[in-house]
């Protein structure tokens, strides 16, 4: 057998809606695909406006600029994370303060975010890894006490949800990506969730370049112009087209998967429970997505043994993320607050399996013997 990391979801409709986009005879920003997407994303998750946007990353540039991040500004966030996450509020000036994770969710820590804020913090960027929310009252309460801003760092939580709220609505902003590794995909793309009505407006701007094009169009002005800073954050409809029929189907799409899940997490428990592995911790309240499934080995040594022994089989399990604060820019731009009790050693020891639309009942078997083969 020859097990890939991830195949993108794909349905079968794309080539039909990208056709139809096509013939509407406008490929641009904000046509009828585009619409279509924000508006199954509003409905789905209750957030007041979603702005479909060319990635997760830039829908984090425009939360950063929405938020009137300044240089000298401190912005909390994990250090395990993807690179935008930080990237989008160093492009502000700001200074990035790396909290550590909990070593059951690889979450951020949020009874380690206090000790972090001074009087120079604006925002708690929290990062919901794999699909699994983080601490999300907790946060809101310490962001509420000290009047920090909070974007959700959502790209890998559509679909998932905190006590009933989707991921992404909770926080003052929330950014998906619909990256083609991403349950949910437009080959590059994203979108940006806009909490509070007053800030809507702003966010149109920001999207189109600085300008009041979006009122423009709506015929609430006369001509468009420049009014506030901005950039080209806005994907073309033919990418919107690509995503909108997965959107229809999402909640099957989001079935399968969590059935995969499901299925690894039965079949590794006798393994769990001899003590040679752990298995992902879904914590009361959190409905998740199955974006990803994960096991730790004992350590780095072992880790990189059993991805060895599983290419060998034919089955691609990879490593996440390489801690931020180690990294020659994020030292540059950020320091680590307290020690680094679980970011390191955690991430050293996880391993990504195969995981898919469409993951086969016998290949999650063989994935699973070929586990438990290198643990005899
Ligand atoms: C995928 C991902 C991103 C970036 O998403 P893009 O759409 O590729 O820009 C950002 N943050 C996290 C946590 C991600 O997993």
């Amino acid at each position: 057998m020859n097990i890939k990391f991830n195949i993108p979801p794909y349905v079968g409709k794309e080539t039909d809606y990208i056709r139809e986009a096509i013939r509407s005879g406008k490929i641009c920003g904000d046509g009828v695909f585009t619409r279509k997407c924000d508006e199954w994303i509003q409905k789905k998750t209750g957030t007041t406006c979603s702005l479909l946007t060319t990635s997760c990353t830039t829908a984090l540039e425009m939360a950063a600029v929405l938020a009137d991040i300044r240089p000298g500004d401190e912005v909390i966030l994990p250090s395990y994370t993807f690179v935008s996450t930080a990237n989008a509020f160093v492009l502000r000036g700001a200074k990035l303060v790396f909290v550590d994770i909990r070593p059951d969710t690889m979450n951020i820590d949020e009874n380690r975010i206090e000790e972090a804020i001074t009087d120079k913090t604006r925002a708690i960027v929290p990062v919901h890894y794999a699909g699994v929310g983080c601490e999300m009252d907790t946060i809101m309460q310490l962001a509420e006490k000290y009047g920090l801003t909070v974007v959700e760092d959502a790209a890998q939580g559509v679909m998932a949800s905190y006590k009933g709220r989707a991921l992404g609505t909770i926080g003052d902003f929330g950014c998906y990506s619909f990256h083609e590794t991403k349950n949910y995909s437009m080959g590059e793309g994203g979108a940006i969730l806009i909490r509070d009505r007053d800030k809507v407006e702003r966010a149109e701007i920001v999207r189109e370049k600085g300008t009041d094009r979006s009122k423009f169009l709506r015929g609430q002005v006369d001509k468009y112009s420049w009014v506030d800073i901005g950039s080209s954050y806005l994907p073309s409809d033919i990418n919107a087209a690509y995503l909108y029929p997965q959107l229809l189907q999402a909640e099957e799409i989001n079935r399968d998967r969590l059935h995969s899940w499901d299925l690894y997490y039965a079949q590794l428990t006798t393994l769990a429970e001899s003590g040679r592995i752990e298995l992902p911790v879904i914590p009361a309240g959190c409905e998740h997505n199955a974006h990803m499934f994960y096991i730790k080995a004992k350590d780095l040594e072992e880790r990189t043994a059993l991805i060895r022994f599983l290419k060998e089989r034919g089955i691609s399990a990879v490593f996440h993320y390489v801690p931020l604060h180690t990294s020659r820019a994020g030292q540059k731009y950020g320091r680590f607050s307290g020690p680094d009790r679980y970011t390191t050693k955690e991430s050293e020891r996880l391993l990504r399996l195969p995981m898919y639309y469409k993951l086969k009942e016998e290949e999650i078997g063989y994935i699973v013997n070929g586990i438990t083969d290198f643990f005899k």
